[in-house]
């Protein structure tokens, strides 16, 4: 930690949830509180901090002025060929954000106030939480301190996890017994939530499929639900015109409310350049393929990428490659170490001769320099909420194959409500993918998804440019919470 000579600066403390897709979005925000003025403390867990040192070199992280590191212990034991760069089981974090990580909590501020008292550090003047650590709650009450709770996901993911009790109220979840997965159940709409129009049970937030009152993470979602109040102030990565109604709707629960993304655009317009050396990913990205992009056509190229959980059969991988093998578009794919369930997929080399140079495969990349490179012309995702918007910023339409937790809900807005999207099946197939990557990339309704997305990409650069409400929104909450007295 180095010394510190103007104690006066405002001093925020960020929390993300340990998860790299919880972790981008907040980085984020810290970056533009840090060329507002702030001193930041980033906190990751040790797990998280030990990769993000690995993924961009072990001095990468320090010697940034008023911008340090510190890290919570997660509780959690290693896992059987856990290697120490994989994303941790997302049940077990849940547990143990709810049991474990108070404590640490408690110690790393108690060290923060010994360094402010040794003039090392300004004082901690706010915290700013991600909503799924609601454990820094009860410790800003205890040391008196503002708290911000920022959520990473869709304004609709927020709604619908504060009316998980509606939801058991009303007896629709848990479900009955397993047969209610597939017996046209969640085709059921959901009607008792304000804000929510013409969305079925399956388009919510995939924790509401299950049977067990005790699982854990519909146990702990309820948590986090409960710990959200009326006086909360809650930050969002979302603009208006994206989710008005639901905004609206939860105006009404929690009415300090500022949404002020797409946090992308937001950091290109405010600070672009601003620590830009400073990265957050957890995997070691490749640069190589943007090279390759280089040689390519103008939206000629489907880039493939699942985000840094999502995990699927060999057999859903070979779908997904002969498809895109037999589209004849040139793509990149990135398959992460551990994409594939039991281990990795030796690709044929049938496959490999049939795509010759047309297709680049990497482990991890640089997605948003990537989606903004000219030659990308269409994403296959599986809708993660940054990934979404990082798409929406570069103005790229979407193919989707939801995993799990939100996707299903950004998947139903990116292709019903945005237009800018098509659903593959979740029983993927070759013959499916060939022909959908051929619609977006050549096709009508491709043709028409890029108008629609080009469109909300321009809305999504006025909503955080000057006198734009995300703009002024980060403007108002450092005023109206982080800095007042
Ligand atoms: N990401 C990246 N390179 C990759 C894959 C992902 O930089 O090869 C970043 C991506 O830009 C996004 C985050 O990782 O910011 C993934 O978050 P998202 O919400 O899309 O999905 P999740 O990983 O949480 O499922």
């Amino acid at each position: 930690m180095s010394t510190f000579s103007d104690n006066k600066k405002p001093h925020a403390v960020l929390i993300p949830y340990p998860a790299q897709g919880h972790i981008n979005p907040l980085f984020k925000l810290a970056k533009l509180l840090h060329f507002r003025g702030f001193h930041i403390t980033f906190v990751n867990t040790e797990y998280n901090h030990k990769r993000l040192q690995k993924s961009r070199g072990s001095n990468a992280l320090d010697g940034f002025t008023d911008f340090c590191f510190e890290t919570l212990r997660d509780g959690l034991t290693p896992t059987e060929g856990d290697d120490g760069d994989v994303t941790q089981d997302i049940p077990s974090l849940c547990k143990s954000i709810m049991n474990n990580f108070h404590q640490s909590f408690g110690e790393l501020l108690a060290r923060l106030h010994d360094s402010s008292i040794a003039g090392l550090v300004p004082p901690v003047t706010c915290l700013v939480s991600d909503c799924c650590m609601p454990f820094t709650i009860q410790a800003a009450e205890q040391h008196a301190l503002p708290i911000l709770l920022f959520f990473p996901a869709s304004a609709c993911a927020l709604l619908s996890i504060l009316h998980s009790r509606t939801l058991i109220e009303k007896g629709l979840i848990p479900l009955k017994d397993e047969s209610y997965l597939r017996n046209g159940y969640l085709d059921t709409k959901v009607d008792c939530i304000p804000g929510l129009y013409n969305l079925r049970l399956k388009d919510l937030p995939d924790f509401i499929r299950t049977t067990d009152p005790n699982d854990i993470m519909l146990q702990f979602l309820i948590h986090v639900a409960d710990r959200v109040h009326r006086d909360s102030t809650i930050i969002l990565n979302t603009f208006d015109e994206l989710e008005s109604d639901v905004l609206q709707a939860l105006c009404s629960m929690v009415p300090s409310l500022y949404n002020i993304g797409p946090l992308p655009s937001l950091l290109n317009q405010i600070g672009p350049n601003h620590l830009a050396s400073l990265g957050s990913n957890l995997w070691k990205e490749d640069t190589n393929c943007l090279d390759w992009l280089e040689l390519k056509e103008p939206e000629s190229v489907v880039y493939v990428n699942f985000g840094s959980i999502t995990v699927m059969t060999p057999e859903q991988l070979l779908e997904f490659a002969w498809g895109l093998a037999n589209s004849k578009k040139p793509f990149l794919w990135i398959i992460r170490p551990d994409l594939v369930i039991g281990g990795s997929v030796i690709l044929s080399s049938e496959f490999v001769n049939k795509i010759s140079n047309r297709g680049l495969i990497s482990s991890w990349c640089p997605q948003e320099k990537v989606l903004n490179h000219p030659s990308i012309g269409g994403f296959l995702t599986h809708c993660g909420w940054n990934s979404a918007t990082e798409s929406i910023c570069a103005g790229v339409p979407m193919l989707c194959w939801p995993f799990f937790a939100d996707q299903p809900t950004n998947c139903k807005f990116i292709c019903n409500t945005w237009d800018i999207g098509i659903e593959i099946d979740t029983n993927v197939k070759r013959e499916n993918v060939e022909k959908l990557i051929n619609e977006l990339m050549s096709g009508d309704k491709g043709k028409k998804m890029r108008q629609n997305v080009t469109e909300l990409k321009s809305k999504a650069y006025e909503n955080t440019g000057p006198g734009g409400c995300s703009y002024m929104n980060l403007d108002k909450v450092i005023k109206e919470v982080m800095l007042k007295k």
